[in-house]
């Protein structure tokens, strides 16, 4: 399956700065076809990126959104005000949202459910924490995410979504030199999700379901994470924030 790589920007980059990015990483993988490609600016830079993209391979996508079409939710962004953007995808459930702004698997589920009703593709982040982890619970609370965020969804919704297992442990959370996990780790982890996808729905949902790794995927180990049977892409945080580096991880999704 063709491979995704997908940009997630965070909290970063004026608009100025995104439209230089997207001039620069145009330049460098015009002739890239290996993989999709999604950018994930901040809010204030969709209107303009999703204009330089025009014309382009590279898809836009948002990292957030509320559940509700509109209506009084100060300070939010609706999934109709992002296909106005012209976005094609949205993550939904990072860990940083989950973690610092209190989301649960029960909201992850109703955003999941309105941004397929309007035909946003979407991201689904997954993952276990180090306390997690070293408690022997990865497996456990990969599976849980997975029951909840996907309830109610059926086998044709599934095409829309791309699932990113994202360790949070091994999230750089801007540190270049941050670990990300071990080919061998997250290939375990990745099998694992297509394992509980097939229990959930069927072979041919979990063979054709995508699920990209995030955290710490850089230039120097992207090739390795990305040459895993189970890998299907990469979502990339900080090493996406230069275009140099992202477009040499998109270069490595071969
Ligand atoms: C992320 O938070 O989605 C992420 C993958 O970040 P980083 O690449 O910086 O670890």
């Amino acid at each position: 399956m063709k491979k995704l790589i997908a940009a997630n920007w965070k909290m970063n980059k004026s608009v100025e700065e995104s439209v230089s990015f997207i001039n620069e990483f145009k330049k460098i993988i015009k002739n890239e076809k290996n993989a999709d490609v999604v950018i994930c600016p901040p809010f204030t830079a969709l209107a303009t990126l999703s204009k330089e993209l025009k014309n382009s391979k590279i898809k836009l996508g948002a990292q957030n959104m509320h559940f509700e079409d509109a209506g009084a939710f100060t300070g939010e962004i609706s999934p109709l005000m992002l296909k106005d953007m012209e976005c094609e995808y949205v993550i939904l459930g990072h860990s940083e949202r989950r973690e610092i702004f209190n989301e649960s698997d029960f909201l992850i589920n109703k955003k999941i459910i309105a941004a397929l009703k309007h035909g946003l593709k979407l991201i689904l982040c997954i993952g276990e924490n180090i306390e997690q982890k070293q408690s022997g619970k990865t497996n456990e609370v990969i599976e849980n995410q997975l029951k909840n965020c996907l309830k109610n969804i059926d086998k044709i919704q599934m095409e829309k979504i791309t699932i990113a297992y994202e360790p949070i442990w091994a999230i750089s959370r801007g540190n270049p030199n941050h670990k990300a996990a071990t080919k061998e780790d997250a290939e375990e982890g990745h099998k694992f999700i297509r394992n509980v996808v097939e229990n959930m729905f069927d072979k041919n949902i979990s063979k054709n379901t995508r699920i990209i790794y995030g955290g710490s995927v850089k230039p120097e180990n992207a090739k390795e994470l990305l040459s895993m049977p189970n890998i299907d892409g990469g979502l990339v945080g900080n090493a996406s924030l230069n275009a140099k580096s992202f477009a040499e991880i998109v270069k490595a999704a071969k």
